[in-house]
């Protein structure tokens, strides 16, 4: 039977589980990384494409075979990466004058983490003006993900390559873009770094390894800025989580997203099943940028071919301007705490994330309720008739107000629990009798 992990941004009913990590991190590391394998020539793939597309290109090709932390796919992607940087001029951030910093992926609170060791990519733009130039502010992207449909796939049973096109390798190729053209200059009076994440798709393993062994040494970090699945812009909005955690933030948001043509839709909250959750933990104040999921998120179909070039190119042009604006916008940031309700550790390993659903939540924001996406094939909401587009009200008794009320309806549950979950489907209001399912054992 295969077991499945909670995985980040599946589901809302998720979420716990990562952040869980974030404080109980084993540092036992399995053996060194993955066997070496030859890795694909870039130019081989990448002919006639620029940034960001030539990255979503050769990060999603099937060769780095679902670029699953510690494995050898996601050694040549972290190489590529780190090419990438070297090629813009960038310092290395990582150790050993190198750009990467070893990450132990092993974990005593996720038993389905990969074992080994992966790589936090890291690559330094020095700020230019003295004074400021000791303040960091923090570009990051999560370059992992699920392998061959490893824990966190929503394709159960089928083995194939996840290429995680817009999840992330969307979000590595805006920060690379955005490296590139800050690194052109003018460069800002701050010293931003940017950071490709292992092990995200495992609990944040990456940003909760960095945020305690940052580049910045003891030096203050002051913003950061998260890219998580922005390849999937079309009509819009972009979704711009964080906007709370600063006062100033929507300030500079609004108007970068007018420069650069696009809609946005703000949300206050800090912490969200992604690797800025790492840094507002820190009190450092973030965004993450996010184009909503979709029907291939955590599937094999989740291809380049899908990806919005031109929203692609967009986004990555408004977090070039939001990155050189806060790096050089004196004073610093304002931030603010309590941005949403802040992560609670569960009790035990693989207990204290409630029933299991199988809802996949929509992100756009609704009046009331919380709208789904989709639901995962096989979920004891999928056979109760529960669909995409529904919007949950209620879950038993419990009112479903948002994503932290449904988190809350199904942690007061566990499995086997038979429930009434109140949908509206369109005008009509719909109830469904559900039997939970158990999370830890799927
Ligand atoms: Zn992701």
């Amino acid at each position: 039977m295969g077991v499945k992990v909670p995985c980040m941004i599946t589901t809302f009913e998720r979420v716990p589980l990562a952040v869980v990590l974030i404080g109980g991190l084993a540092l036992a590391a399995g053996p060194g990384a993955a066997a070496a394998q030859t890795c694909p020539e870039p130019a081989s793939l990448t002919a006639g494409l620029t940034l960001p597309m030539a990255a979503v290109r050769y990060l999603a090709d099937d060769a780095l075979d679902g670029r699953l932390a510690g494995s050898a796919g996601e050694q040549c992607a972290g190489d590529y990466i780190a090419r990438e940087f070297a090629r813009m001029g960038l310092r290395p951030g990582g150790e050993h004058d190198t750009f990467f910093q070893a990450v132990p992926l092993a974990s005593a609170i996720n038993p389905h983490a990969p074992a080994g060791t992966g790589r936090n990519v890291i690559a330094i733009l020095d700020g230019a003006d003295d004074r400021l130039t000791h303040e960091w502010v923090v570009v990051g992207a999560h370059y992992d993900h699920l392998g061959e449909g490893a824990p966190g796939s929503l394709a159960p049973g089928e083995r194939a390559i996840h290429n995680g096109a817009d999840d992330n390798a969307s979000g590595v190729a805006a920060i690379l873009w955005t490296a590139e053209t800050l690194a052109r200059g003018p460069r800002p009076a701050r010293t931003i770094v940017f950071v490709a994440f292992t092990g995200e798709e495992s609990g944040l393993l990456g940003s909760a390894h960095y945020v305690a062994h940052p580049a910045s040494g003891g030096d203050p970090m002051v913003a950061m800025i998260n890219l998580d699945m922005v390849g999937r812009l079309g009509a819009g909005p972009l979704i711009v989580y964080g906007v709370g955690t600063a006062e100033e933030w929507t300030s500079l948001v609004e108007p970068a997203a007018a420069r650069a043509g696009v809609a946005v839709a703000t949300r206050t909250e800090g912490y969200g099943p992604s690797d800025h959750t790492s840094f507002y933990l820190k009190d450092v104040p973030v965004l993450h940028f996010f184009t909503n999921t979709h029907g291939d998120y955590h599937k094999p179909s989740d291809d380049w071919p899908k990806i919005d070039t031109a929203g692609l190119s967009r986004v990555a042009a408004m977090v070039a301007d939001v990155t050189a604006a806060v790096a050089s916008t004196r004073p610093a940031l304002t931030l603010r705490r309590g941005a949403g309700e802040p992560p609670r550790p569960a009790s035990e390993p693989g207990q204290g994330y409630g029933a299991w659903l199988g809802s996949v939540p929509d992100f756009t924001p609704v009046d009331r309720g919380v709208k789904l996406s989709g639901v995962t094939v096989g979920s004891p909401g999928a056979t109760a008739g529960l669909r995409a587009g529904d919007v949950v009200l209620a879950i038993g008794t419990h009112e479903v107000t948002d994503l932290q009320a449904m988190t809350d309806a199904l942690r007061a549950h566990k499995a086997g629990d038979v429930v009434d979950v109140r949908v509206l489907r369109g005008d009509e209001m719909v109830t469904l009798r559900v039997t939970l399912g158990d999370r830890s054992t799927r």
